[in-house]
């Protein structure tokens, strides 16, 4: 859970329906209404970020024994199977490894902003204290759900915020609301997981479908289905907040205290902080204890590992779920929505190939 815990904002809501932010158990036991029913948690919409995080606390405390939290340093191949490098210098040995380790590396800091200090361009991923801006004067780039969520909370933590924004408008999720009431129907259309528009929606929530769908097409689906918008709760919260669109920043300097930024409309702001909502770019190469003889030997497009069925790599016995498994399974695998058919697909294959490791 360290990615909600730790590193969402404080207040977050989120976006995903309530019935695809269920943790996956064999059973279907383990729900979040089994969550809230024996703690007697009042079942809201949108989930509160609160709530999932105690969720997931309940459903590690009931399920998850055997977590060893200690942190991987190093994972080397040692023919035939592999050598894990603890941080407090242990070694484990394992025929097989599976890498589920987030996006937290992956933060895309554009490079307009990289001669900013860590304190003045602080990336979402890294804003969860949002008391941290109050009084303060904060630019949030972006236009996808981090980006706008965080500069809700802040305007409402009494920062002063303005949103810059290089799309020529804002989008927002569920303009065709209608479309999800109407029975039968609307779940011919959509998936339960919501994860894209009508249609897509239904086929994404097939990741092994998805995996044998040419590349170009799957990746026209995969962007289409998580393209930057903000979820509709989001509009009224917005509505005195300034916003800036069509327009991008083309300097940013430190002048004393304060950030200066130069926008292409020849316009400057003076500013305490900049947030970045500017997403994520997975790239395997980025996770530091994959030594580089290794990512050297997994087949990659774009810094994506390339999977086959049982989310295997290129490198016999290691495996990729999560976000960096989406090149290949679709989008639904950058959701809580996806641990369900992965985990499934993945020990099945585990299971049946043990022997062969
Ligand atoms: C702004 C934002 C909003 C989102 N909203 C939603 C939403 O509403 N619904 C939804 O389903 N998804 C949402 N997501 C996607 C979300 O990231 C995924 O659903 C999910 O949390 C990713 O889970 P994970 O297990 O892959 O990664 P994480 O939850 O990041 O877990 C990675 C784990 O690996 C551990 N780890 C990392 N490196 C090491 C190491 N070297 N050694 C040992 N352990 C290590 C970490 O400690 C952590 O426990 C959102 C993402 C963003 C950015």
């Amino acid at each position: 859970m360290e990615f909600w815990a730790n590193k969402m904002p404080e207040g977050m809501l989120l976006r995903s329906p309530r019935v695809a932010s269920n943790l996956s158990d064999p059973d279907r036991a383990f729900t979040l209404e089994a969550y809230e029913a024996s703690s007697k948690t009042e079942p809201r919409t949108p989930l509160p970020l609160d709530t999932f995080v105690k969720y997931g606390k309940w459903f590690r405390q009931l399920l998850g024994s055997g977590v060893d939290e200690r942190m991987v340093l190093r994972v080397e191949r040692d023919r035939p199977s592999f050598r894990l490098i603890l941080r407090d210098g242990d070694e484990i040995r394992s025929a097989c490894v599976v890498i589920a380790t987030g996006i937290g590396p992956f933060k895309r800091k554009p490079a307009v902003f990289q001669r900013l200090s860590s304190q003045q361009a602080i990336h979402c991923y890294e804003g969860r204290d949002v008391r941290q801006f109050t009084g303060k004067r904060v630019v949030v780039i972006g236009a996808g759900q981090s980006a706008l969520e965080s500069a809700a909370l802040l305007h409402e933590a009494n920062a002063e915020v303005e949103v810059i924004a290089r799309t020529p408008h804002l989008r927002w999720i569920g303009g065709h609301s209608w479309l999800h009431h109407m029975g039968p129907i609307s779940s011919l259309l959509y998936s339960s997981h919501d994860v894209g528009p009508i249609g897509i929606s239904r086929l994404v929530a097939y990741p092994r479908f998805v995996s044998h769908v040419p590349l170009r097409a799957r990746d026209k689906i995969r962007t289409r289905a998580v393209r930057s918008a903000g979820a509709p709760w989001l509009i009224q919260r917005l509505s005195t907040v300034k916003i800036t669109t069509g327009r991008s920043v083309t300097e940013a300097k430190a002048v004393g205290d304060e950030v200066v930024l130069k926008l292409d409309d020849g316009s400057e702001r003076r500013v305490d902080r900049v947030l970045l909502g500017t997403g994520y770019q997975v790239d395997i190469s980025r996770y530091d204890y994959l030594p580089q003889e290794l990512t050297d030997d997994i087949e990659q497009f774009d810094g994506y590992p390339r999977l086959a069925s049982g989310f295997r790599s290129s490198v016999p016995g290691l495996h990729f779920i999560g976000a960096t498994a989406a090149r290949s399974f679709g989008p639904l695998l950058y959701f809580v929505a996806g641990t369900e058919s992965a985990s499934r697909e993945l020990v099945a294959h585990v299971s049946r190939n043990l022997r062969k490791y």
